[in-house]
C-alpha cells in the first residue's frame, strides 16, 4: 500500500469506497463510520499527512473542491447546515494521517459539536494574544 496509507489505498482504487465526487486533484467518499447520514470525506489524491504540510497551492484548490461538494449535499440531502471539520494530530483527533476534510451534514436546530465552551476573562485573553500574535 502506497505511504502505507488507507486513503492513498482508496485513492489508487485498492480499497473501495462510495464515492460522491472526482477530479483530477481530490476524492470525495462517504465515511465508513458516518456522523450523520451524508458525512463525506474530501481527500488531495497525493498524500500529505496534514494542514501544514499541505501545500498551499494544493490547499486552495482542496478547499474550492470542499465547497462545491458542501454546496451539492446542501441541495442533495434535507440537511439544515453541515459542520466542516480538519483533524490534524492525534491529540485533534486524527486517525488517518492524509490531510482531508471531513462535511458533515447536519439536521435540525441546535447541533454543536462537543467542545465546551469556557467562560472568556479578558486579562487572560489579552496576555494570551500578546504571547502568540504573528
Ligand atoms: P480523522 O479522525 O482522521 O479526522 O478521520 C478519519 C475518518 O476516516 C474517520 O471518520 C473514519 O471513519 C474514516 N475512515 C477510516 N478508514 C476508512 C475507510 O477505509 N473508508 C472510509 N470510507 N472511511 C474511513
Ligand atoms: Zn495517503
Amino acid at each position: 500500500m502506497k505511504n502505507n496509507c488507507v486513503f492513498c489505498a482508496i485513492a489508487d482504487g485498492e480499497i473501495p469506497c462510495f464515492k460522491v465526487y472526482e477530479d483530477d486533484l481530490v476524492l470525495a467518499y462517504l465515511d465508513i463510520n458516518p456522523f450523520t447520514e451524508g458525512h463525506t470525506l474530501v481527500i488531495p489524491k497525493a498524500h500529505y499527512t496534514g494542514l501544514l504540510d499541505t501545500p498551499p497551492d494544493v490547499l486552495k484548490e482542496i478547499i474550492v473542491r470542499v465547497q462545491k461538494v458542501a454546496a451539492h449535499l446542501k441541495s442533495a440531502l434535507p440537511c439544515d447546515g453541515f459542520n466542516v471539520l480538519q483533524n490534524n494530530g492525534a491529540a485533534a483527533g486524527q486517525t488517518v494521517p492524509h490531510v482531508h476534510f471531513h462535511i458533515v451534514p447536519r439536521y435540525g436546530e441546535g447541533g454543536g459539536i462537543s467542545f465546551k465552551s469556557g467562560e472568556g476573562n479578558m486579562d487572560v485573553l489579552k496576555v494570551l494574544a500578546e504571547r502568540i500574535r504573528m
